[in-house]
């Protein structure tokens, strides 16, 4: 099976050049050291995790249990597992395995025959100096922001964007969590709540983050009034649904922008894809963007599938940023076509063109980071091809894009 895209030349030439650029990785959840990271044997559910599972199970793949870390498990042997199989594998999710399979372990596909020795292969190599060999040697990979609800230790490589209270607001034992982080009584009331939230951001500064990630909500002006019941509501029932506890997050996400801009880090914002995708919509943050303009928004994942308002946002707004983290593999075409009309309508300083958003066989980032620099290629020689810019200028700006952008927004 062919694994690469076909380039032209002029693709081929700037596609040749982005395996010298040092890259940002912009969004990882890996676990937080590699001692971590290697003690997990990697099972046949992790190389399909966390995003060709779902396109499975919407195949029709039965799933009845989720993995610790809430993703659907493959539960079936492989004759019953083919056929699901068949009907992603061409999809922008897989190809990342596939890249990896091929590329750092010869197995061109993955069939009934290999498919157990290849995880015996994998795992032998799931030890001490695979990070340096994946994020540094394979990948030129500088630094990789990784998001979780604690701060990763791999010194140098890893770098911390936690999870903002607003972001793990549904389940109360969270918000119990940061009150005890900052050695503060058990929470009683939302004016607890806001008032350990303030110093819980600043210890995590003090102790490294870099950023703090929220997301898109579908509301238009949180207010107090309406967080209080949620939050009574959260105290009581100990987990509300991400959609009953919209009113409390929204509401502490308006205070975590404040404190973010006060502590001059950014404020990450997934959004789209996922579920009830509505839910999700990138067009909600706009009022939320405009009431804080000092707080710098890393918007994530191009919003997809609501492309074009992401752009006009990002074009719009001073402190609104393109993150193209995960997009890449969500819809490689949508991608390169937004692309294409990212480059004409926003300021290419604002852009950060690759982050993975992977837990398990970081092998995938590999073979994500070679799709990011397919669709860039295309996307930029495109703009050669037709004159619009030399090739230097093309190297530059996909340099930026990969590199200097992150890098300088992040303060790396
Ligand atoms: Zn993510």
């Amino acid at each position: 099976m062919q694994h690469r895209r076909h380039l032209d030349a002029a693709e081929e030439e700037i596609f040749e050049y982005s395996a010298t650029v040092p890259v940002i990785d912009t969004h990882e959840h890996i676990p937080g050291s590699e001692e971590d990271y290697v003690r997990h044997e990697i099972t046949f559910s992790d190389l399909f995790c966390p995003y060709i599972v779902f396109d499975l199970v919407s195949a029709g793949m039965p799933s009845e249990h989720r993995s610790p870390i809430g993703f659907p498990l493959i539960e079936c042997g492989w004759d019953e597992f083919e056929p699901y199989w068949n009907a992603v594998k061409h999809g922008s999710y897989a190809r990342p395995l596939h890249i990896a399979l091929a590329e750092l372990y010869g197995i061109d596909e993955l069939s009934g025959d290999n498919h157990a020795q290849a995880l015996e292969r994998i795992n032998a190599e799931n030890a001490p100096g695979l990070f340096t060999r994946i994020f540094r040697e394979r990948c030129n990979i500088e630094t990789a922001v990784r998001c979780a609800s604690d701060l990763p230790s791999a010194e140098g490589l890893l770098a911390g964007n936690i999870n903002a209270p607003s972001m793990r607001a549904s389940a109360f034992a969270n918000l119990e969590k940061i009150a005890q982080e900052v050695d503060a009584e058990p929470l009683q009331s939302l004016d607890d709540l806001i008032e350990v939230s303030g110093p819980w951001m600043e210890r995590q500064v003090a102790n490294g983050a870099i950023e703090f990630k929220s997301k898109a909500m579908p509301v238009d002006v949180p207010s107090r009034k309406d967080a209080e019941p949620v939050f009574a509501r959260l105290r009581r029932e100990k987990t509300l649904s991400e959609e009953a506890v919209v009113p409390l997050a929204a509401y502490l996400r308006e205070l975590e922008a404040a404190k973010a801009a006060e502590l001059s880090v950014p404020l990450a914002l997934h959004t789209g894809v996922w579920n009830d995708f509505r839910n999700l919509d990138v067009t909600d943050l706009i009022g939320f963007i405009q009431r804080n303009p000092d707080t710098r928004m890393d918007i994530y994942h191009l919003g997809i599938p609501v492309v074009r308002p992401a752009l006009q946002i990002v074009k719009n707004y001073p402190n609104a940023y393109l993150n193209l983290c995960w997009a890449h593999i969500v819809a490689a075409d949508m991608v390169v076509q937004t692309m294409r009309e990212a480059v004409d309508m926003v300021p290419l300083n604002k852009i950060f063109a690759f982050g993975a958003d992977y837990v398990f066989f970081i092998e995938k980032i590999y073979g994500h980071l070679v799709v990011a620099r397919e669709n860039l290629s295309i996307v930029l020689a495109e703009r050669v091809k037709r004159d619009l810019m030399d090739m230097s200028r093309a190297r530059e700006i996909l340099k930026s894009w990969l590199y200097d952008n992150p890098k300088a927004f992040y303060g790396l």
